[in-house]
C-alpha cells in the first residue's frame, strides 16, 4: 500500500487575487511576505500552471476550495471553480454554499455535484456565523448524505477579522455526525487551538468523522495529540495554500514523524483517496 498511496492535499484554496478581499491581501503579505502576491496570482493564472506547481511540491491530487465569505476573505465562485477544475481529474473541486448569501443550499449542493462535477462541500461557520448543528442546515446535510460526497468543516481558531470563533468548536459536529451517521464529515484544522481533544474523541468515536491537520505545524503533531498512531486512519493532510507555499516542507515533516510507515502514507493521501473515493 505505501508505494503506491498518492500525496493528496486535501486544503488548497482556488481563490484568486481579484477575488480576495483588502484586508485578506494585506494579511497574506504580512503572514506570508510579500512575494506571496505573485506567486498566488502565477500559479493560479491556469490549471496548468497549478498542476505544474503541484508536481514540484509531489502532490498527486488537490482538493479545490470555493469559498463565499464577503465578510472575511473573499468569494471564489462555484463556476469558476468547476471551470478551473475541469482541466484535470487531479483537481478535485469542492463547493461552498452560504446560509446568509445562498438561497437556496439544497438545488445549490445538487447544481454542484450534479451539473458542476463538484465531489464534496467546505463550509465555513466561522467566517459565515452559524453553528454548524443549526437545523438550518440539516437539509443540506441530508442531501449531501444522499449524494455521498462528503463535507469539510472549518474547526478552531482563526486569526482573519471579522471570524467569530465560538462556531468553530467541533463538539457541534457530534450532533451531524449523530443525526447523519452516513455522511462523511472532515473536521478541518482538528480543532484547531482550544479543541484538539475534542477532534481526536469525535473522530475515534464516529466512524465517518475525520480530522484533516491543515494549519498544524507537523512536528507538534505528538504534542497536541499523544495517541496520534491511534488515529492514523482518521488523519488527513492538507496546506491551506497560498497561506503555505512550502508544501513539500510540511510533506517531508511528515514523512519525519515517529510513526509507522504505513500510517504516515494514510496521513498524506491513503485516507484522503478512501474519502474522495480514488483508488490506491
Ligand atoms: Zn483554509
Amino acid at each position: 500500500m505505501v508505494m503506491n498511496t498518492p500525496v493528496i492535499d486535501f486544503h488548497f484554496h482556488l481563490t484568486t487575487a481579484d477575488e480576495y478581499t483588502d484586508w485578506f491581501l494585506d494579511w497574506l503579505r504580512s503572514y506570508a511576505g510579500e512575494g506571496t502576491l505573485a506567486h498566488l496570482r502565477r500559479v493560479l493564472s491556469s490549471p496548468q500552471a497549478m498542476l505544474e506547481y503541484l508536481d514540484g511540491q509531489g502532490i498527486d491530487y488537490a482538493v479545490a476550495l470555493a469559498e463565499t465569505n464577503p465578510l472575511i476573505t473573499g468569494t471564489s465562485p462555484n463556476d469558476r471553480v468547476a471551470e478551473f477544475c475541469r482541466a484535470s481529474e487531479r483537481l478535485i473541486p469542492f463547493a461552498n454554499v452560504n446560509p446568509f448569501v445562498t438561497a437556496d443550499l439544497v438545488s445549490e449542493l445538487r447544481r454542484c455535484v450534479s451539473d458542476l462535477g463538484f465531489r464534496g462541500l467546505k463550509l465555513y461557520p466561522t467566517y459565515q456565523h452559524f453553528y454548524v448543528n443549526d437545523v438550518r442546515l440539516y437539509p443540506l446535510y441530508a442531501e449531501a448524505q444522499r449524494l455521498e460526497v462528503p463535507i469539510m468543516f472549518h474547526t478552531g481558531s482563526s486569526v482573519f477579522r471579522g471570524a467569530r470563533l465560538k462556531y468553530g468548536d467541533p463538539l457541534c459536529l457530534d450532533d451531524v455526525a449523530v443525526d447523519f451517521p452516513e455522511l462523511t464529515i472532515v473536521m478541518a484544522h482538528s480543532g484547531r487551538g482550544f479543541w484538539y481533544d475534542a477532534a481526536f474523541f469525535l473522530a475515534q468515536l464516529h466512524p465517518r468523522v475525520y480530522m484533516e491537520i491543515t494549519g498544524l505545524p507537523p512536528q507538534k503533531l505528538h504534542g497536541y495529540f499523544p495517541n496520534l498512531e491511534k488515529n492514523a486512519h482518521k488523519i488527513i493532510f492538507g496546506s491551506d495554500w497560498p497561506a503555505v507555499t512550502d508544501i513539500k516542507g510540511n510533506v517531508a515533516a511528515i514523512r519525519g514523524l515517529s510513526l509507522q510507515e504505513e500510517s504516515k502514507a494514510r496521513i498524506l493521501g491513503g485516507n484522503a483517496a478512501r474519502v474522495l473515493g480514488i483508488p490506491t
